[in-house]
């Protein structure tokens, strides 16, 4: 695996990581398209198809409140085929992650993976770290044409993981199942929960994610929905730390780093250059925009229901028959949330909200308003003299 470059946008990190999964590779129908190139007014992305909310496991901070059977209204194999037709339409290489629940408690989910790659979708996975997830499941999705396949570690031992997630076991079933992912050739990625309750655990997780071979940590800063909302925060302050951190990791680390609801993260890596003596002193404006709810991401439900992202609970309308270019190119949701000046409190008065704009679901769980302020953030503008939002959090 070829080491990826610094990165700091979402998409960046994305392309980065497949372009090490398929380096020497020739170009395919569903290769990567250029993170630059892609217009997320037009096309998300990532497009996340959550095809079931059924999952063997019941984690404390579940976002998707998994039940352990699937629900009766889920799309059937033939309306998840035509919801595949239609991301197609979105444009070759459209990035689709079948996440859950547990995806394999789908009995067609190979079917599904085998009808997108076909049609030139770039399928990838978030199974749950299960003993259903055997050297086999993985051999099938990979003959099946899975590009990537992502696993949740919250600890860096089975004590801290398992704790977390409250499920014995689950920790050492989902490092096997990472290194049955590496062992195949299927590029792996991790996902992480930042919490207090996981952020001391940072850097053994990040030794573990070199250790397990992965192309890209995936490090998502948590949004209070589902059963998330028992969890705690970190304060602005700690995750100001905690992203300096992470752009130090991903100047060196044999892998792409990316966050998940802290677009912040850009500005971050953006002043840390403009610190430095060789950076271009103004590459914080006009760049391209980042990846949030809505721009650049969009999430369909187990039941067809369009989202800006699975951590913000506003539907743009149901996609089960059609409609999920046109929601998401023309929705008024969609289209609010695609207009950064739009953007209230300090987030509308930054300079960085271009390339930023803060996390639309933390900050629609904290005020309903989803073009609020993300109380995360701790960047005051340097003009801005109105109300300050803070998270509750805890740990620091
Ligand atoms: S204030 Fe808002 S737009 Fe500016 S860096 Fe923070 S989260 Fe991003």
């Amino acid at each position: 695996m070829s080491r990826p470059p610094h990165v700091d946008t979402d998409a960046d990190a994305e392309a980065n990581a497949d372009a090490g999964s398929d380096a020497g590779a020739p170009p395919t129908a569903t290769a990567p398209p250029d993170p630059s190139s892609i217009d997320t007014s037009r096309r998300p992305f990532v497009l996340i198809w959550e095809v079931t909310q059924a999952c063997d496991l019941a984690c404390d901070h579940c976002r998707a409140d998994a039940t352990p059977a699937r629900h009766p209204d889920e799309l059937t194999t033939a309306e998840g085929k035509r919801l595949l037709d239609q991301a197609r339409e979105f444009g070759p290489g459209q990035l689709v992650v079948l996440s859950g629940g547990d995806p394999l408690a789908r009995s067609d989910l190979v079917d599904l993976v085998e009808y997108g790659t076909d049609m030139g979708l770039r399928m990838t996975l978030t199974p749950s770290g299960t003993s259903s997830l055997t050297s086999e499941t993985v051999a099938a999705l990979l003959d099946a044409g899975v590009k990537r396949m992502a696993l949740s570690l919250d600890g860096a031992t089975a004590a801290s993981h398992d704790a977390f997630r409250g499920e014995d076991g689950s920790f050492d079933q989902t490092v096997a199942a990472a290194r049955a992912a590496r062992e195949a050739g299927l590029p792996l990625q991790i996902n992480t929960t930042v919490c207090a309750q996981t952020v001391d655990e940072l850097p053994a997780l990040c030794d573990l994610v070199a250790d397990l071979g992965a192309v890209l940590w995936s490090v998502f800063f948590l949004v209070p929905v589902g059963r998330g909302r028992v969890l705690d925060p970190i304060s602005p302050e700690r995750a100001e730390r905690v992203m300096e951190w992470l752009t130090e990791v991903s100047e060196d680390a044999p892998f792409g780093v990316k966050t998940t609801e802290a677009p912040h993260y850009r500005r971050v890596a953006i002043q840390r250059r403009r610190d430095a003596s060789d950076a271009p002193p103004t590459d914080g404006i006009g760049r391209r925009l980042g990846i949030t709810a809505g721009d650049g991401f969009a999430f369909v439900s187990h039941t067809g229901d369009l989202f800006p992202s699975g951590f913000l609970p506003a539907t743009a309308g149901n996609v089960r028959d059609g409609g999920l270019v046109e929601r998401y190119r023309e929705s008024d949701l969609f289209r609010s949330l695609r207009d950064r000046d739009a953007l209230g409190g300090k987030c509308g008065a930054c300079e960085f909200r271009h390339v930023c704009g803060g996390s639309r679901s933390r900050a629609y769980a904290h005020t309903g308003d989803p073009l609020a302020s993300d109380p995360l953030c701790g960047y005051v503008p340097a003009d801005y003299d109105g109300p300050i939002p803070g998270t509750r959090s805890a740990g620091d």
